[in-house]
């Protein structure tokens, strides 16, 4: 599925949509440059879960834990510098448990995700304006 926002909001939306259709035991691998929308698409997904925490960017813990209508671990591995570093925070457990994962930077440890995952892509073209995003959403139910 494909989605145009223009937006913060529209791109929380289309999040929020992505949420209703999680069952828990989903891990989300977000790609996009700084800047494109990724933290902004994890706070959308995370209100639809019924997170009212301040949603940032783990970028130097890696992970964050939020208890929603699903336990939602949110991973930023920008910082990491060697893929085989997230297994030190426990990434082995966070992808075969009962919640959701979501992954800033996915592609940084392209190798460790799982195949089934679901991909949300992020891409600006700022010849539509600076606002505007193409979020392209594969492997999911929507
Ligand atoms: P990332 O996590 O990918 O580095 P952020 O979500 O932290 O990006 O930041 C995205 C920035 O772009 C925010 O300042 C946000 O307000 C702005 N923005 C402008 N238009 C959009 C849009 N359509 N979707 C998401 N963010 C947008
Ligand atoms: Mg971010």
């Amino acid at each position: 599925m494909k989605y145009i926002t223009r937006s913060f909001e529209e791109t929380e939306a289309a999040a929020a949509r992505l949420a209703d259709t999680l069952k828990g035991g989903e891990v989300i691998a977000m790609y996009g440059d700084l800047g494109a929308g990724k933290t902004a698409f994890v706070r959308g997904l995370a209100r639809a879960l019924g997170i009212n925490a301040h949603i940032t960017s783990p970028t130097f813990t890696i992970v964050n834990e939020y208890e929603g209508r699903l336990e939602l671990y949110h991973f930023d591995v920008y910082r990491i510098n060697d893929p085989e570093e997230i297994y030190e925070v426990g990434y082995e457990d966070y992808i075969n448990s009962d919640g959701v994962c979501i992954i800033e930077w996915a592609e940084l440890i392209e190798e460790l995700l799982p195949q089934d995952c679901i991909r949300v892509k992020i891409n600006k073209d700022s010849s539509h304006g600076d606002d505007y995003r193409e979020i392209t959403i594969e492997n999911s139910d929507i």
